[in-house]
């Protein structure tokens, strides 16, 4: 299954930067961990993930990591 990761912004919406980086299926809106994100937030592909300057939701991420164990194994 596709993932990517998507922008969720802070106080002021698109203004107001990216706060949080949230992993998404496919190309939805809604968070692996529930939240809804602006559609026209930006995406970034799922290797960035724990590489960007903003956080990463760690719920997402541990969603993330149990539907592709490739990657949590790289971690481990
Ligand atoms: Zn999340």
């Amino acid at each position: 299954m596709m993932h990517q990761m998507r922008a969720e912004y802070g106080a002021g919406g698109e203004a107001g930067g990216v706060r949080l980086w949230h992993m998404v299926r496919g190309t939805q809106s809604v968070a692996m961990c529930g939240r809804e994100l602006d559609p026209g937030a930006p995406v970034r592909e799922t290797v960035d993930w724990g590489k960007t300057p903003e956080l990463c939701c760690h719920t997402c991420g541990a969603y993330f990591l149990r539907e592709t164990p490739y990657l949590s194994a790289e971690h481990q």
